[in-house]
């Protein structure tokens, strides 16, 4: 190895996340794996994306040649450098650096990240915020376009009674994107009838509300949301708004339930329920998304079916303390694979912090399964 190796190499070890601090960039919020926001180039506001997993970043404007790479190409690119002067500012000579520049460094890079996680513990509160409002103007879902809407999908009235009341309807609700270029901005592009659906955190709080709009004219009974400016194609006419991290669709919660049978949707979790798999006592909640379910997985080298969670992430689903039989329902999917990884990295942290508890997964559909799986001891 020559020297540059041994320099790169520390380089790259150096997290991502530090590299963007003491870089001093600004306004980049945490989406899932990824911090995302403006790029420190050509600015935007969403167009510049750091994954701290992958140590990985890209402008997608590629605004130069140095818009897509690693740590020593992300100060290039943001402080002009060449090759050699990066990695100097990067990792040293490290006896150059005096006592007091060592701790200037250090302390911008600690105030940079505080500024950081203000900013996104304040948008996680208004969009929280955002959230209750939402649920306290829906009313009830009982003879509303919610139940036509779940009977659409295979999920008859009667068979559901009584309607979860983590489920309600608004008529009008509108459906939002943001205005390009203008950070903070909304615009309205459709405006319709939706099902709410509660997210709650472990601790049953109102976190997030699950909306998805409903049109009966269309076979899904949901809504196609166009967007008039042509900026977007053919949007999901499902949406999260809040935070809804370790939090769940509490569709079904009886008293004392050890078994727990969780989906991703609302309506794979109560086809699970109506098909009456389970005689009585096992609670149906919806995991959101599946990023939820499996939290954080540990990913490298030969890792990425393996199914092995993060257990350093406390953001992902942990079912309530009392739950000792844990079934996710998998959804028909691309890449089903890499899905019941997921699911699998799920089930291995409810069992890590919750001893004693078993976990099963099941497809779905496949009622027999999942009846002989919560049958089974
Ligand atoms: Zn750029």
């Amino acid at each position: 190895m020559t020297r540059d190796d041994t320099r790169l190499a520390e380089a790259h070890g150096i997290p991502m996340e530090q590299v963007v601090d003491r870089l001093g960039i600004a306004g980049l919020r945490r989406l899932g794996a990824e911090l995302v926001g403006p790029c420190p180039v050509c600015g935007g506001t969403d167009r510049f994306g750091v994954n701290v997993l992958t140590n990985v970043f890209q402008c997608r404007k590629e605004c130069g040649p140095h818009a897509k790479g690693d740590q020593v190409s992300l100060v290039q690119l943001v402080l002009g450098k060449s090759f050699p002067e990066a990695l100097e500012w990067l990792v040293g000579p490290r006896q150059e650096l005096s006592p007091e520049e060592r701790r200037a460094l250090d302390a911008r890079a600690a105030e940079n990240r505080r500024r950081r996680e203000e900013a996104a513990r304040r948008a996680r509160e208004q969009a929280i915020l955002q959230a209750r409002t939402v649920w306290a103007r829906a009313g009830a879902a009982e003879g509303t376009l919610v139940q036509d809407y779940l009977a659409r999908r295979g999920i008859p009235a009667p068979l559901l009674a009584p309607m979860p009341k983590c489920l309600r309807f608004v008529a009008d609700l509108p459906f939002t994107v943001p205005v390009k270029g203008e950070a903070g901005r909304w615009r309205t592009i459709h405006t319709g009838p939706a099902m709410i659906a509660a997210v709650q955190d472990d601790a049953g709080r109102l976190g997030a509300v699950h909306r998805t709009w409903i049109d009966l004219d269309q076979p899904s009974g949901k809504a196609r949301i166009v967007d008039p400016e042509g900026e977007h194609a053919d949007l999901p006419a499902k949406k999260v708004l809040g935070s809804k991290k370790g939090g769940a669709i509490r569709l079904r919660s009886p008293a004392g339930a050890t078994t727990m049978v969780m989906g991703e949707g609302i309506e794979t979790t109560l086809s699970a329920l109506v098909a009456e798999a389970v005689p009585g006592a096992a609670a149906f909640w919806a995991g959101v998304d599946l990023g939820n379910m499996a939290g954080r997985r540990r990913l490298g080298q030969g890792l990425r079916y393996a199914g092995l969670p993060d257990l350093a992430d406390d953001e992902a689903f942990v079912p309530p303390a009392q739950i000792r039989k844990l079934v996710f329902v998998q959804d028909g999917d691309s890449d089903p694979k890499l899905t019941r990884a997921k699911l699998e990295a799920g089930l291995r942290r409810a069992m890590a912090l919750r001893p004693g508890l078993t976990g099963a997964i099941v497809h779905a559909g496949e009622g027999r399964d999942l009846n002989d799986v919560l049958r089974g001891t």
